[in-house]
């Protein structure tokens, strides 16, 4: 059903391996704090217990899931909770998104060193501090306004200055930065947004949730092999916020 929405693209699907490139380290400013900012015990036990014993193997996403500091992104009432494995409240009815949910869409999206990535819903701004480890520079697009100016303060505080923060509708991707190598949507359409499908270089990779407002929705990886053709990947169950198309 999702795939006769497509109208331009042929899609087919195919079996995904993931590579795990066990001798890379990360060396950027956050993987640096850990070991000073009071929370690497917590953060180490969320990563063994709701990443790793939850089947995450690219070791690059495991450091930079223990390098990120998520007590960071929530709100100060949710502290104690900073490191659980679940989603968490961040005010304007959405959620910082579960650790487990991060570590899953970073491994399948395949971030590498010299990428540009997209990200549409920047929320608390976590998803993209993931991504910005990995990445060569990181553009996300948050709909509230709020959300926007709060995320680019946590992540300018934290020293990340490879992240550009857009408050605009997401759906349409930033046509002047095209083409993306890796897309990734933390918002969910019911159906994939034909602008970001357009955006995607010739081998990059979509993770996107898709479907009903209210639902449970799929999560696809999408990998644009050539120019008319898309590979899409079920990666299983999800449940995000809806993508909402009004500005606030
Ligand atoms: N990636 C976030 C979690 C995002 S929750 C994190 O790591 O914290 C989804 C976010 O998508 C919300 O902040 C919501 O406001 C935003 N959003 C919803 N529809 C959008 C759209 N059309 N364009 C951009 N952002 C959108």
């Amino acid at each position: 059903m999702l795939l006769t929405t497509e109208r331009i693209w042929r899609l087919s699907v195919l079996a995904l391996t993931f590579v795990a490139l066990s001798t890379w380290t990360p060396t950027t400013t956050a993987q640096q704090s850990t070991e000073v900012d009071g929370y690497s015990a917590e953060r180490d036990r969320m990563v063994q217990t709701g990443i790793i014993d939850w089947g995450i193997s690219d070791s690059r996403v495991i450091e930079v899931m223990r390098a990120v500091p998520r007590h960071a992104f929530v709100p100060p009432e949710y502290l104690r909770q900073a490191y659980e494995n679940h989603p968490l409240p961040i005010g304007y009815g959405q959620t910082i998104s579960q650790p487990y949910i991060v570590a899953l869409m970073t491994q399948a999206v395949g971030v590498e060193s010299g990428d540009t990535v997209l990200e549409i819903g920047t929320g608390s701004g976590y998803q993209a501090a993931v991504l910005a480890e990995l990445a060569e520079h990181v553009y996300s697009l948050e709909i509230i306004e709020a959300l926007a100016d709060r995320a680019g303060d946590t992540l300018r505080d934290l020293g990340y200055d490879n992240v550009t923060i857009h408050h605009q509708d997401g759906y349409f991707g930033i046509e002047d930065k095209a083409p993306f190598d890796a897309i990734v949507v933390t918002a969910a359409p019911d159906h994939i947004p034909q602008p970001l499908v357009q955006q995607l270089e010739i081998g990059g990779r979509m993770v996107i949730p898709v479907g009903p407002v209210g639902g449970y929705q799929t999560l696809w990886l999408l990998t644009r092999t050539d120019e008319e053709e898309i590979q899409a990947q079920n990666l299983g169950g999800v449940r995000f916020v809806p993508l909402t198309r009004r500005e606030r």
